[in-house]
């Protein structure tokens, strides 16, 4: 049987953040016992086209999937068990916002089956949490952070964000080593981008001067790099911390190129070489309305895919694959390492990664 990673996206909020440009529509979540038969045809859909599929990691992200009641999600849940083979030692992540779980969702979640929660802090500081537009504080955040440890969950991540408008080393800094304090395994460090558009963008388009300089931005790259390292949590992709072992499996499949099956509005799937994308419209979504775009991947797609996105990760490309000359270069500047057969990125290379990868394609 073949082997992939599901995503289910639930493209459900409370209400949108101010940079968010993701597919989340606010304040309607009495679609949601619309929108999950969807899902489930879309399941039925997959298996016919593809056969039968084993899970080895299964994401359900959005949009706030913990906007789901515990019975929604225990529905959720069964629908993907009946369709396909959930393998031994499964990672089931699922993505929580600290403003709608509580002991009682938290619990019901690990019954459905959820063994990994990634929970949307962003920072612990609440002047920068309203800057977001988030709908929680930073002692929702940790509260939730604690619930979901008393729940039993032992695979917990939370997402944080630098180069917000007007933060400072102090602030970022204090984030961090609030979420190194609290029982999680794993941490995303995104370093926000002003997308066109967005709430965000209109903010600080009006305080162009409480935009961070590209070297403050560095900084905080390195204050996050080294208080993780500090506290045993190691890098293993640009924007993710690990404690040994608890690297997202899930992630790492879009990483490596694996093949991975997207469902819900918006999701987008890899599956036999090819990319597809479903509609960004949830009333086409709910109206049975599916993949809106392709790809068949061509050798160069690929051989792009597999530098931009290896060179993300600790693992790197082969060596092999890379032009000698350009390699050798960036290894002689210091940017670049190689590990037996593995070209890797280094400390420097990190900091200017879109330059090496330009370099190398
Ligand atoms: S919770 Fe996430 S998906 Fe929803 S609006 Fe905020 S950033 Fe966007």
């Amino acid at each position: 049987m073949k082997h992939i990673s599901l995503y289910i996206h639930i493209p459900f909020c409370v209400r949108k953040c101010a940079y968010c440009d993701f597919t989340s529509f606010p304040g309607i979540t009495d679609r949601i016992p619309l929108y999950l038969p969807q899902l489930e045809r879309e399941m039925t859909d997959a298996c016919a086209r593809f056969g039968p599929l084993a899970l080895d990691t299964v994401f359900i992200g959005g949009g706030t999937p913990s906007l789901l009641t515990g019975d929604q999600m225990r529905e959720l849940m069964g629908t993907v068990r009946r369709h396909f083979t959930l393998c031994e030692g499964a990672e089931i992540t699922a993505e929580a916002n600290p403003g709608t779980i509580d002991a009682c969702k938290l619990a019901d979640f690990r019954e459905a089956g959820i063994n990994r929660l990634s929970i949307g802090v962003q920072s612990f500081d609440d002047s920068l949490l309203l800057t977001l537009g988030r709908i929680h504080t930073a002692s929702e955040a940790e509260n939730a952070v604690l619930a979901a440890a008393e729940a039993g969950f032992s695979n917990l991540s939370v997402d944080l964000m630098y180069a917000l408008p007007g933060q400072s080393a102090s602030q970022w800094k204090h984030s961090i080593q609030t979420a190194l304090n609290l029982p999680l395994q794993h941490i995303s460090c995104y370093s926000l981008i002003v997308e066109d558009g967005t709430p965000m963008k209109a903010f600080v388009q009006a305080n162009p001067a409480l935009m961070l300089d590209e070297e403050t931005v560095v900084c905080m790259q390195h204050d996050a790099a080294r208080l993780m390292a500090e506290h045993g949590f190691q890098r293993y992709e640009i924007s993710n911390y690990a404690l040994p072992g608890f690297e997202s499996r899930h992630n790492m499949v879009y990483w490596r190129r694996g093949d991975y099956l997207g469902v819900g509005c918006a999701a987008h799937s890899l599956m036999n070489g090819v990319r597809f994308a479903n509609t960004t419209s949830l009333k086409d979504y709910l109206a049975g309305k599916r993949c809106e775009a392709s790809e068949c991947l061509t050798e160069r797609d690929v051989y792009e895919e597999t530098v931009m996105l290896g060179l993300r990760t600790r693992e790197g490309v082969e060596a092999s694959l890379l032009p000698s000359a350009r390699l050798q270069a960036l290894i002689d500047g210091g940017f670049m390492r190689l590990e037996g057969s593995r070209a890797r990125i280094t400390q420097a290379g990190s900091d200017v990664l879109n330059a090496v990868i330009l370099e190398l394609l």
